[in-house]
């Protein structure tokens, strides 16, 4: 899944993006509104952590961006203490949620998994296709009996193909799911993370499409 940070704060913005790095999101750190409307227009993300004082474009400038937009992107705004009005009108704008700071990486992340899960289809937090099963709140998979807990990249991966079983996503498109802008990223890279996948819960567990990319089957 990825992340767009929007941030000015170096200290907030670095704890942030290794936090969520380290719980197996890809992010995009950004420091002002104007990169922030940007980065929106250019890519697609799962959701949006937005700072509301920010240079060149205030934070709740931005989130009218993103909400005149065609899709949806669930946004948490993060706020000072003291912020109280800033809040209220974040919220009549659109955003999801709010956490105030400082805050707990832990709660961040519970939060953000609770918005991305009203927007998706269910109200489950696991995600499965019936053969495969994958917990975000643990990282724990399994597959026909296998269990295994995955590492940040074998589960950002498999969440990737979960999401849209049946459906083939490229390397490119894993990549997307996997690693931030700032990240390198080696050319097997994905190879690597499937086999890792793949000998935790058996070969079987995902589909390698010759030549197009890789899924996991459809519900049964
Ligand atoms: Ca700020």
């Amino acid at each position: 899944m990825r992340v767009l940070l929007v941030e000015d704060d170096r200290m907030i913005g670095a704890a942030v993006t290794e936090a969520l790095k380290g719980a197996a999101y890809a992010v995009d750190w950004v420091q002002d509104g104007e990169l922030a409307i940007e980065a929106a227009r250019s890519e697609t993300y799962e959701i949006v952590l937005l700072d509301l004082g920010l240079p060149l474009v205030d934070g709740l400038d931005v989130l009218k961006s993103l909400r005149t937009g065609a899709t949806r992107v669930p946004v948490i705004v993060l706020t000072a203490r003291d912020a109280l009005g800033d809040r209220i009108r974040g919220l009549d704008l659109g955003a999801d949620d709010y956490l105030v700071k400082p805050f707990e990486i832990g709660e961040l992340l519970a939060r953000m998994r609770a918005v991305m899960r009203r927007e998706g289809s269910g109200a489950s937090p696991i995600l499965s296709n019936g053969k495969l099963h994958l917990n975000p709140s643990t990282r724990e998979a399994s597959y026909l009996g296998d269990r295994a807990v995955l590492s940040a990249r074998e589960f950002a991966l498999l969440q990737a193909l979960l999401s849209r079983p049946g459906t083939i996503l490229s390397r490119s498109e894993l990549e997307r799911h996997i690693y931030g802008w700032s990240e390198e990223v080696e050319s097997n890279a994905v190879e690597f993370i499937i086999h890792a996948v793949r000998k935790k819960l058996g070969a079987m567990a995902i589909r390698n499409v010759r030549g197009v990319g890789w899924m996991v089957d459809r519900s049964s």
